[in-house]
């Protein structure tokens, strides 16, 4: 048999389902996977069903319904300042994952250099590689995450297509400063590049860190492909609906691979996002308050158990180092110990790194009910020894 594309099939299965069935497996508490529990607005599902059972039921437009692709120009408008056309800047996708892809597959010419920073969502890399593009990586080191600048600028070369920026950032809860964000698009209009930019977590920002989209920096407006997912924003992750924003001459290649991918996305939840997004400001402040009170809560919670607690300024994210608890296995010895043994799942921050990175850090989802919160506590409290 002729083996099948080695990119892909060289891969393991990501590891936010290996740790969800482990969990599973064992009736562990679940805060490895990135989903929220108890946030689903209820106008905005109701908004869904409606749609849902008065039709219509066939293709919607190919870059998404009028109605949706306007709420996420004023969208932007309200939040963000940009002045978006709606008719020719704006495509609805399946899921920020589908957006990522488009843009990646759209964009990239066999040959071009792609600059990636770690700690890495998953899909990045392999479909960079899938694309042609040669990764370019440069690492964030806990526990301050900061820019290496050197390396950076070292990263970029007039072979440069594109970076990929994700802020505020999964796994480790940064949020790029205005100034952060200036020195890349500095780079990237030096060397004349693009940005792939991942704020899926826009609304998620706490402790009055600003989100600076790239999109509205000097310079960058038409350099910048933005991605959003209602996903996150109306924690209703299995919906899979996100959005690209970008400048005409970008958005056309990267619709054309979205003509190819999946066309459309289902069109009641299109208009129920549409909704959504047209909820009054107290909406996305009040999710953010919430998060922030499901933050402080597992936070205190884990450092009581002993962990050391990096900052997180936004995402639904903590990221912890373990040793502190006398744990001397790595970061995936460890995730595996306490979904077995204690009852509590979390995600080895290693899975973000290529080669060898850093390994004693742990991430835990903090988007959950206050039960499951306080209950994975006490299951790590009794197992570390704490009760
Ligand atoms: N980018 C990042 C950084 C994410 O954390 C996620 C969430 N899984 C995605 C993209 C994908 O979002 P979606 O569920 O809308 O496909
Ligand atoms: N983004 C989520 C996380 O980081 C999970 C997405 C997925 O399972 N593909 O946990």
């Amino acid at each position: 048999m002729k083996p099948a594309n080695s990119i892909f099939s060289g891969l393991g299965t990501t590891i936010f389902t290996v740790m969800s069935q482990l969990a599973q497996e064992h009736g562990a508490i679940n805060l490895g996977q990135g989903f929220p529990e108890g946030l689903e607005p209820e106008d905005v599902i109701a908004a869904a069903a409606h749609a849902l059972s008065t039709g219509p039921h066939q293709y919607p437009p190919m870059m998404g319904l009028p109605e949706l692709r306007q709420a996420i120009a004023a969208h932007d408008r309200r939040f963000h300042g940009l002045e978006v056309d709606w008719a020719t800047e704006v495509m609805v996708t399946s899921g920020a994952t589908e957006a990522l892809a488009d843009c990646l597959f759209g964009l990239i010419e066999p040959g071009d250099e792609v600059v990636l920073i770690e700690p890495l969502y998953d899909s990045y890399l392999p479909i960079v590689r899938r694309a042609g593009g040669i990764p370019k990586l440069v690492r964030l080191e806990p526990p301050h995450w900061d820019l290496p600048r050197q390396a950076l600028t070292e990263a970029f070369s007039d072979k440069t297509k594109l970076i990929i920026v994700n802020s505020p950032m999964n796994p480790c809860a940064k949020v790029f400063t205005e100034e952060e964000l200036s020195f890349i698009a500095d780079l990237v209009i030096r060397h004349d590049a693009y940005v792939v930019s991942d704020e899926v977590y826009e609304h998620l920002v706490y402790d009055g860190h600003p989100h600076v989209s790239m999109m509205g920096l000097p310079g960058m407006r038409d350099r910048v492909a933005r991605i959003g997912s209602a996903g996150k924003t109306f924690s209703i992750t299995n919906w899979k609906v996100g959005y690209i924003v970008a400048a005409p001459a970008l958005l056309g290649p990267i619709s054309k691979t979205h003509q190819f991918i999946t066309f459309t996305t289902p069109t009641p939840l299109q208009a129920a996002v549409a909704a959504g997004l047209a909820k009054e400001d107290a909406y996305f402040s009040g999710l953010a308050r919430d998060m922030a009170a499901r933050r402080n809560r597992l936070a205190a919670g884990l450092k009581g158990v002993g962990f050391d607690v990096m900052t997180c300024a936004g995402t639904y994210f903590l990221t912890t180092d373990f040793r502190p608890l006398g744990f001397t296995g790595n970061d995936e010895a460890f995730c595996r110990h306490i979904t077995i043994e204690a009852g509590v799942t979390a995600v080895p921050v290693s899975a973000f790194y290529q080669g060898t990175g850093p390994n004693h850090f742990a991430r835990f989802c903090f988007a959950k009910m206050d039960d499951a919160l306080d209950g994975a506590v006490e299951r790590l409290a009794e197992h570390f020894g704490q009760k």
